[in-house]
């Protein structure tokens, strides 16, 4: 079943539709320049507010971090000129991209004020990709690790909420109303104990994301394909109550890496009645 957040390891070396506007050119900023820097939302302020303890000492330049790693994965390669920013993505995305000599890198906003260490694995990580080189494990550790640490997981969130637009369509459908199904799961597996947050079927009808729980919106959504006649109930309840069971237990971040499936979720999982019914029917889709 789909995750209930976007994937946030949301790394792609290679991406032509165009992006948003840059919001500064941090890589050769001087320190002292920074007040001239525009806060446009209130999740940057918190950003900066937060980042400013560790950020005492001169930050080293973008560019020289990723020059630096380029030269420990090619140490005979010409050199590139790097041009690293920041932009405002609505997640963790990170880009690079070769033109002419220049290595364009956009790196999504929340990484601002990472440790430089995380910034070098960052640099490792896309480099790497970008010439087909192995992922040293450390670096994809260390980069690992800081996206799910706690104050990273909610200024994610925090970025989405503000920045995202979530798409909602309706809670009835043409065959299925998903809000008077929910209560009813709710009341039977949960004792009512769930707030019921906003249900909506997919505007798209999808095939992979067949249902997900997005915490930044509070939503569920269930993919509109289970909106017809010849749907089986049990395979509407069960999608609904699989995406319950992420209310009821929220993402864990165990040594870096989110758990969000727990043994716990799972184990709640198997109390749906029909639920061998169910595989039997997603597999016929
Ligand atoms: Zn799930």
């Amino acid at each position: 079943m789909s995750l209930p957040f976007q994937n946030l390891l949301n790394f792609s070396w290679f991406r032509d539709e165009p992006v948003p506007a840059p919001i500064k050119q941090a890589a050769q900023r001087k320190p002292h320049a920074r007040k001239t820097v525009q806060q446009e939302t209130p999740s940057l302020n918190w950003i900066t507010h937060n980042t400013l303890s560790s950020q005492l000492t001169v930050p080293r330049p973008l560019s020289e971090i990723f020059a630096a790693e380029y030269r420990a994965l090619r140490p005979r390669a010409p050199m590139p000129t790097f041009d690293v920013r920041f932009y405002k993505f609505t997640n963790v995305n990170t880009t690079i991209r070769l033109r002419e000599g220049k290595a364009l890198v956009r790196l999504s906003d929340v990484l601002e004020g990472a440790p430089e260490n995380v910034l070098a694995a960052i640099a490792h990580i896309l480099i790497a990709k970008l010439y087909r080189k192995p992922i040293d494990a450390d670096h994809a550790l260390r980069y690992r690790t800081h996206l799910g640490s706690p104050a990273m997981t909610e200024r994610v969130e925090e970025l989405r909420r503000s920045r995202g637009r979530k798409r909602i369509s309706s809670a009835r459908g043409r065959f299925y109303d998903l809000e008077a199904i929910f209560d009813e799961i709710n009341a039977r597996f949960f004792e009512q104990k769930l707030e019921r947050p906003v249900l909506t079927w997919s505007t798209q009808k999808a095939r992979r994301l067949l249902g997900h729980y997005d915490a930044a919106h509070n939503t569920i959504v269930v993919s509109r394909i289970f909106d017809t006649a010849t749907t089986p109930r049990f395979a509407v309840e069960y999608l609904l109550y699989h995406e319950m069971l992420h209310l009821k237990h929220p993402v864990l971040v165990r040594e870096g890496r989110r758990c969000v499936h727990s043994r716990e979720f799972q184990r709640d999982e198997k109390l749906f009645p029909e639920l061998d019914k169910v595989k039997v029917y997603l597999k016929t889709l």
